[in-house]
């Protein structure tokens, strides 16, 4: 972006005399004083920390103006530009709708329980065949992190693709209303949050909050498999396209077929391709299917979808294969775990050929309120006794898991259970019981640790 600081003024309603700064060239935002390119505008927040406290640091990393919060005595230096205004968060929200307005790119709203990060780059990978597009950095998904996408735009963009995180009401409704998408995605509803949100009704309700802001000629693309997306889309005007795994979707795979380290899948639009994507868990097909859906509302032809999905560039590529000290196969995703997800990195380690045996190390999955002790036990389901020989679980809550898999059979040998405070004797077990030709799947929340476990089994 490049703006001079009258026209910021202007936009956001400065309250001081910037007369003699007027001309001061912006290039970019940031709030973070350590971690901002020379020509930026400095917004401090109130963090844990007030922001006003770096705005000395900030000038000396390159920044060339600061917004300032009218209840702050001003400290700056007369050769320090800033521009006072009421609340700086505000102003930076403000700020990035004028300046979206300005560049005017067709704005593409993702959100979702899970698969937000994954879709959003699928999907500027797809349009960035054809489009210029910019995509949220990281997983800048909140209040802040959209602003800072938007003023971060180039003014050739032609497509912004925003992720939109949220963990309560009305939290959709403001960035929806932000940035007025042509397109509001919902990849699924899970259970992440549901500690606060008590049901999924609930969740539901609130990431429904994402087509406030849709024009009214923008397009509503979600899973069809959802009948609680299914219902509540009853209600919206705006035109809709579904995606999933149901004939009745618009946008379904078929003939979809796990390797070990990519998924082919077939969509019913084009009958005669093969797509690829260089990932595992099968509801990555359907994070596919919603940035293929958005593809094809823009024209992007299917011989470019195949090529931008095969070489998509993730952000956070979490579940990834790795080897273990002992040549064993390691499917390691242990920064993020919920049912949903755990239950289909199961079915991917139970596809895989092996002449060796399949151990699943499982630790709890957090955050799942009162569904928790249900929600654990549901795995069981999709532990087959037959592939995978050994079950390795980390905290209380997989106590639940214990038993339901007990209850249906499992043979109780085979199932060990650790607190969190074991992890260094659930190594142990595992070089033990590990040789060259396993497969082994480490799961859970980042809160259980498993990357120390990670850590041991792959250091020689
Ligand atoms: P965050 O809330 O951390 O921003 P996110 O919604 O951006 O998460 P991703 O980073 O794309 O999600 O994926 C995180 C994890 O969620 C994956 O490692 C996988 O375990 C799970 N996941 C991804 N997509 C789906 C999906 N469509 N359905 C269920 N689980 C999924
Ligand atoms: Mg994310």
């Amino acid at each position: 972006m490049k703006m001079k600081l009258a026209e910021i003024a202007k936009a956001i309603g400065a309250e001081n005399n910037i007369e003699q700064w007027k001309d001061v060239e912006i290039t970019s935002v940031a709030f973070d004083s350590r971690q901002l390119d020379s020509g930026a505008l400095f917004i401090p927040l109130q963090g844990a920390q007030d922001g006003h406290q770096y705005v000395e640091s900030a000038f000396a990393n390159g920044a060339v103006a600061t917004l300032w919060a009218s209840d702050h005595d001003v400290t700056t230096t007369e050769d320090q530009p800033i521009l006072v205004v009421d609340d700086p968060l505000e102003s930076l929200q403000q700020l990035s709708k004028y300046y979206l307005h300005k560049i005017n790119p067709i704005v593409i709203a993702v959100t979702g329980s899970n698969g937000k990060t994954t879709t959003k780059d699928m999907t500027a990978s797809i349009l960035s065949t054809q489009l210029n597009v910019t995509k949220t950095h990281a997983n800048f998904n909140n209040e802040i992190g959209v602003p800072v996408t938007l003023l971060n735009m180039e003014s050739s963009t032609e497509v912004v693709v925003v992720e939109m995180g949220m963990d309560r009401p009305g939290q959709l409704d403001f960035l929806s209303k932000l940035v007025s998408p042509d397109f509001a995605v919902i990849t699924m509803i899970g259970e992440a949050h549901i500690e606060f949100f008590g049901t999924r009704d609930k969740i539901a309700d609130a990431k429904m909050e994402i087509v406030h802001g849709l024009k009214e000629d923008g397009t509503f693309i979600f899973n069809g498999d959802e009948p609680l997306l299914q219902e509540r889309a009853a209600n919206v005007e705006q035109r809709k396209v579904t995606f999933g795994r149901q004939l009745t979707d618009d946008f379904y795979a078929t003939s979809v077929n796990q390797h070990e380290t990519s998924i082919d899948f077939k969509v019913n639009e084009w009958p005669d391709e093969e797509f690829t994507i260089p990932m595992v868990g099968e509801y990555n097909v359907n994070n596919a299917l919603a940035a293929i859906a958005v593809g094809k509302q823009l024209h992007i032809t299917p011989a470019h979808i195949k090529k931008a999905l095969k070489n998509v560039e993730l952000t956070e590529n979490r579940a990834e294969w790795v080897n273990g000290a002992q040549g064993e196969r390691i499917l390691s995703d242990v920064y993020n775990s919920n049912p949903t997800a755990a239950k289909q990195v199961l079915k991917t380690i139970e596809e895989l050929p092996t002449t060796g045996k399949r151990i699943a190390v499982l630790g709890d999955m957090l955050e799942l309120g009162d569904a928790s002790a249900r929600l654990h036990a549901s795995l069981a389901a999709n532990i087959d006794p037959k592939k995978i020989e050994e079950v390795y679980l980390v905290g209380s809550e997989m106590e639940n898991l214990q038993d339901a898999l007990e209850k249906q059979g499992y043979p109780a040998s085979a199932i060990h259970h650790y607190s969190t405070a074991e992890l260094d004797k659930l190594v142990v077990d595992l070089q033990a019981t590990i040789s060259a030709d396993d497969l082994v799947l480490l799961k859970a929340s980042h809160g259980i640790h498993l990357e120390k476990v990670l850590a041991e089994l792959t250091t020689k």
